[in-house]
């Protein structure tokens, strides 16, 4: 190695960047898992995007849209408002590259079997790079199931939402090349609780018009082109949609009044808005808001867990290259036992979290034809968004610590993956809610638990620790009545017990490590610490195979 002139040392023991490297073809179990749950139609399209993301241009465009946070322009210098937020270019361009992939609209631009695995996939890949874009193309992409709620508004905007060209013009919606969806719920005294909500909505205007007045204390991707929002109308909570720009090209009054300073997720604007008099369209039926919008939300529930197994792969991807190339009392880190050990337990919670994120997103293609897809999609995706978003941040902080001190500085991708991994737990149905909302699925659609134990049954035989915790999570089940207070317990068993049928099914050396390490109670409670007998090697392997 070349001493740099100027300086009186060599650069030694310090690893290559990591760039220039698919994404989706190092990553085994994303690989396995977009074929196994149907979308092998869709590799090559895959690949190249993670081949794209991969690449040393577009790792550095995520970079800078973080550096450069969004500003909000409240006014022009005539002093009149216009309520824009103005991105730094890697934005635009990172939002034009995953448009162009269809990664806010592939099952509805093309609805064959295996989109939705293969969107997922592509939302996995996103979320290493740049994780804030993800928010306006998930609820973009989340946007269309509530839309059809109402089938003119549908129609009218179905062209634009089918669009791929990146269109980040506020022109009137019929003008659009594609369109921007945001959600608008959560207002000053209440985020889970919408039925709290204050703002008011008005008939007025054309026939199923309202007009809105009130607030909304978080609405992510404001320069979206609409949003679905929730007000109170005379018969109670309904849900609206919420044009920027009117027809005649005249602004919506949509009040910006600060951007939130947020902990991670900076390179997305998330805002505070007013609603002054503000036109919107009524969506389904007038008092039952809550349940138009529900599918959005379900939908975005899945891209939690998308993306939060996105983050974590990332930062196990950054920590097994930063090992490979890194030596340490004579030895490369990677060949060192306890770094095996920690990277080998990593790698099983990302084996696992990959497994669940991709076998939901089968159950939304085969939703439509199949019932009881569709009662296990709606249980499980509260299930694995509990589970999977509150295992990434430790996850991700034990990645941050294979990279010693260089994984704590800026210049390293672990401390944004670390700042973004909480909010897939806090938006969309924090902890508690989500638990909750298990137990509602429960009682509500009492088909979507069967069809979440009929999943776990498959795998039944697998391993006497996968065995075990069935039947203990079935007794739990019938368990006294305190159940809310036993939610987090229960959902928890749920889904370490799914994550293992899966991976027992898919590669069972990896599934039985799985039931060692996180069923049988000889794992321990940080990661690194897996129980004798676990197959490391199996797990490094596949993580080496990928590695550059
Ligand atoms: C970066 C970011 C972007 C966001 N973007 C948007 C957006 O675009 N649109 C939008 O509408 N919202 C958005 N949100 C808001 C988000 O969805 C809410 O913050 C979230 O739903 C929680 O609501 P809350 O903040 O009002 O908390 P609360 O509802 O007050 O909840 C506080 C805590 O209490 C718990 N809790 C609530 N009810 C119960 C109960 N019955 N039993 C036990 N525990 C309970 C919750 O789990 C939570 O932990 C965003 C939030 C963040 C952080």
């Amino acid at each position: 190695m070349p001493v740099t002139p100027g300086t009186p040392h060599e650069v030694l023991n310090q690893p290559p960047a990591f760039e220039d490297v698919n994404l989706f073809e190092a990553d085994a179990p994303l690989r396995e898992a977009l074929e196994r749950e149907g979308g092998g139609a869709f590799r090559a399209r895959v690949s190249s995007f993670g081949a794209l993301l991969g690449s040393a241009r577009v790792l550095a465009l995520g970079r800078e849209a973080n550096r450069h946070a969004p500003e909000l322009l409240t006014h022009d210098r005539f002093g009149h408002r216009i309520d824009e937020v103005a991105f730094h270019p890697a934005w635009h361009e990172v939002m034009r590259l995953a448009m162009d992939a269809s990664l806010h609209n592939l099952p509805w631009r093309e609805p064959v079997p295996g989109a939705q695995a293969a969107r997922s996939a592509l939302h996995l890949l996103l979320s290493q790079v740049e994780a804030g874009a993800c928010c306006p193309l998930t609820m973009t992409f989340a946007c269309v199931p509530a839309l059809r709620h109402e089938k003119d508004v549908y129609e009218a905007l179905a062209p634009a939402l089918r669009g791929t060209e990146y269109d980040p013009r506020l022109v009137p919606l019929a003008e659009k090349r594609s369109v921007l969806v945001g959600m608008a719920m959560t207002e000053k005294q209440g985020g889970s609780d919408v039925r709290a909500n204050t703002t008011r909505a008005e008939p007025g205007g054309a026939p199923g018009e309202y007009r809105l007045t009130g607030h909304k204390w978080f609405c992510s991707a404001p320069m979206s082109d609409a949003f679905l929002t929730l007000a109170q109308a005379e018969r109670g909570l309904s849900c609206f949609l919420v044009p920027r720009v009117l027809p005649d090209g005249a602004r919506n009054p949509f009040a910006i009044q600060r951007l939130k300073d947020k902990l991670g997720n900076r390179s997305n604007a998330s805002s505070e808005v007013e609603y002054r008099g503000t036109t919107g369209r009524m969506l389904g039926e007038e008092g039952r808001g809550v349940r138009t919008i529900l599918e959005m939300v379900h939908h975005t529930r899945l891209d939690c867990v998308t993306a939060s197994a996105g983050l974590m792969r990332h930062a196990l991807a950054q920590a097994a290259h930063h090992a490979a190339h890194r030596s340490a009392f004579g030895r490369r880190l990677a060949d060192q036992p306890l770094m095996q050990a920690v990277l080998a337990d990593l790698a099983l919670e990302v084996e696992a979290a990959t497994a669940l994120a991709l076998r939901l997103s089968r159950a939304y293609d085969e939703g439509p034809e199949d019932e009881a897809a569709r009662y296990f999609a709606r249980i499980a995706t509260a299930v694995g968004k509990y589970w999977v978003c509150k295992r990434a941040p430790s996850a991700i902080y034990e990645a941050m610590e294979c990279l010693g001190g260089n994984g704590y500085v800026e210049e390293s991708p672990l401390p944004r993956l670390y700042r973004e991994a909480p909010v897939n737990a806090i938006w969309e149905g924090s902890g508690n809610v989500i638990c909750l909302d298990v137990l509602r699925a429960m009682a509500r659609e009492p088909e979507s638990l069967p069809a979440l134990l009929g999943e776990l049954r498959l795998a039944r035989g697998g391993h006497p620790a996968f065995d075990a915790a069935c039947a203990e999570l079935e007794r739990e089940l019938r368990g006294p009545a305190d159940a809310e207070a036993r939610a987090r317990g229960v959902v928890e068993r749920m889904a370490l017990a799914l994550e293992a049928s899966l991976l027992l099914r898919a590669t069972p050396e990896i599934g039985e490590a799985f039931c060692a390490a996180r069923l049988a109670g000889s794992g321990g409670l940080l990661f690194g610490a897996l129980p004798a007998g676990v197959d490391r090697r199996g797990l490094l392997e596949r993580l080496e195979r990928g590695r550059t």
